[in-house]
């Protein structure tokens, strides 16, 4: 049924509305939802991000409020900020038109300010679960003429621990007519939860493989799980990441990995559960006006934000639910443009992503990791076009004439080009460092899929190496450059040591540069460093266990 926005029950205000937000035809579960809510129906709605859900509610739940009367009707609960921040501006648009006023209450902000608004009469709260419980007890929010209810992303704040504290508001809300519950998964958690509190609902189900998948072009490594990091470096020189949103499990990894990349001159940050609200606000805002390339997060974090423009989705962890995977991808290849999903998949990691190609039926596209060749290829050429760009954009009359100077002193422009590309070169970063060969995948693991671009080399070289034979490797691994010497550090990654304490160690108290210092190579319990030739009697004459990293004295020895 192809259904427009004017057959959908509303009135012109909100007609008008979507026509601004350019929104030109309902979504399915618009399509679906919107007569339902607006006849006064409970719905139970499977739907994620990217389809339009949140304006599938919030549309028929603004058309029932009566602006004006000065007190709440609706109340929509999210859960989490970002979530509760997004969808109030969501509904900000949608009643541009009418004289609705909308609060927005979470946790992290002064309370005075949302008390404020409230005093002030509103008509409808968008709130996470905790603050409103705050406010409930402060006893500053009147939610007895609350009539529509949505719990969006149930399964969220389920996971997330919320079910008392919804219990609890529910009791709080005597005069509900209507409620929506929306979900991105239906487990058995959130049907319990339907099942208790939604009378006679409507179930609207949107399957997430029938929208954006096929505009997503995804492709998997198959890495060492120790070189995921370098594989992600090669990875990135050869795309053209606009913004890329980079999943990993843990919120120490979605910092560390965002500390790392930064580090290599990639503009990254982490947005994760350990950031304040402030932090992740400016996270989330930098990421979506495309200050930052790179926003690298938790599933938590991440879950239900709508961020337009993402190129890339980089699964640098693989989830354990095959939905999550889905989920994941699903915030690339929007709007009629391409996306591109990439997925690291270390050993421990494959029988995993196996499932989650069977359950989702996707294509997964298995490539090798680019070489060095390649990634210097691929240099080679983006130089050359901004060579290109520039001889086209820029007066070169002053240049011109330097090159005439010196083809009168016999220098060739074939000798002088070169030496001014060398030269235009010269700050470009190093190459990643080489990728170690993919841990053995057996058959059973893993079998090329049709299409597959290259297939990935499966060297059957025996894990479980001694341990000196491992430092060997790694020593190998972190070559170093002429004139520096490689020192080694008692703690590494898992005592918490990050780039910054190295630098701070060895250049701290002799008050060096930091350029006296070259490749920083952390490992799980220690830690390779190239230091200066001319600085290194001094940095291990220093190295005395003054500095301290979370306590633990740091010292240097040479790797002999
Ligand atoms: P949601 O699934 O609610 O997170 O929405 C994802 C994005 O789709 C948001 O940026 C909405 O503004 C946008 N959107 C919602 N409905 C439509 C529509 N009918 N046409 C185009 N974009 C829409």
């Amino acid at each position: 049924m192809d259904l427009n926005f004017n057959d959908l029950g509303l009135d012109e205000q909100y007609l008008q509305a979507v026509d601004r937000l350019g929104f030109q035809k309902p979504t399915p579960i618009q399509s679906m939802a919107i007569p339902v809510l607006l006849e006064g129906r409970d719905v139970l709605g499977q739907a994620q991000t990217g389809t339009g859900k949140t304006a599938a509610f919030l549309l028929p739940i603004l058309q029932n409020i009566q602006p004006g009367i000065g007190c709440i009707q609706a109340l929509v609960l999210a859960p989490t900020r970002e979530l509760a921040i997004q969808i109030a501006q969501e509904a900000k648009k949608i009643a541009q038109f009418t004289a609705i006023r909308i609060a927005t209450v979470y946790g992290g902000q002064s309370y005075d300010i949302q008390i404020r608004e409230l005093k002030n009469g509103v008509d409808m709260v968008i709130a996470t679960t905790g603050r409103l419980m705050d406010l409930i007890r402060k006893d500053v929010i009147d939610l007895d003429q609350v009539h529509y209810l949505i719990l969006d992303e149930a399964d969220e704040m389920l996971e997330m621990g919320f079910i008392e504290d919804i219990e609890t508001i529910l009791t709080h809300l005597p005069n509900v007519e209507q409620k929506g519950l929306f979900s991105a998964t239906m487990p058995k958690e959130v049907r319990l939860l339907a099942n208790k509190y939604l009378v006679k609902p409507k179930e609207i189900m949107i399957n997430p493989s029938n929208r954006t998948l096929e505009e997503i072009e995804q492709r998997c490594y198959f890495v060492r799980q120790d070189g995921k990091f370098a594989a992600l470096l090669k990875i990135l020189e050869m795309e053209m990441v606009q913004s890329a949103l980079v999943f990993v499990r843990t919120k120490m990894r979605a910092q560390e990995l965002a500390d790392d990349l930064a580090e290599q001159g990639y503009a990254a940050k982490a947005m994760h559960g350990d950031l304040n609200q402030k932090q992740r606000e400016s996270v989330l805002l930098s990421f979506r006006k495309h200050q930052i390339t790179m926003m690298v997060a938790t599933d938590v974090a991440a879950r239900g934000l709508d961020i337009k423009g993402v190129s890339h989705v980089i699964n640098y962890d693989i989830p354990d639910d095959p939905e999550d995977y889905i989920h994941r991808i699903g915030r690339t290849g929007r709007a009629g443009c391409r996306g591109n999903a990439i997925s690291l998949i270390s050993k421990k990691e494959g029988e995993r992503f196996h499932k989650i190609e069977s359950f989702s039926h996707q294509t997964v596209i298995e490539c090798a990791v680019p070489s060095r060749g390649e990634i210097l290829a691929k240099r080679d050429e983006v130089f050359i076009q901004r060579l290109l760009d520039s001889m086209k954009n820029t007066d070169l009359e002053r240049e011109r004439a330097m090159v005439r100077q010196l083809a009168d002193r016999d220098f060739s422009a074939l000798d002088l080009a070169a030496a001014a590309f060398n030269l235009l070169r010269n700050n470009e970063s190093p190459l990643p460092e080489e990728h170690r060969s993919p841990e053995k995948f057996s058959h059973g693991e893993r079998s090329l899929k049709n299409g597959s671009l290259k297939e990935v080399s499966h060297i059957s070289k025996k894990h479980g190496s001694s341990s000196r034979s491992k430092n060997k490797g790694e020593f190998s691994e972190h070559k170093q450059e002429k004139g520096m010497v490689c020192l080694k550090m008692n703690l590494g990654k898992k005592q918490g040591l990050r780039p910054g304490n190295v630098v701070g160690t060895i250049t701290g108290e002799l008050g060096i540069s930091g350029k006296t210092i070259g490749k920083i190579h952390i490992y799980n319990d220690h830690t390779l460093v190239d230091v200066s030739e001319n600085h290194v009697q001094a940095v291990l004459a220093n190295s005395n266990g003054s500095y301290k990293v979370n306590g633990r004295p740091v010292y240097l020895t040479r790797v002999e």
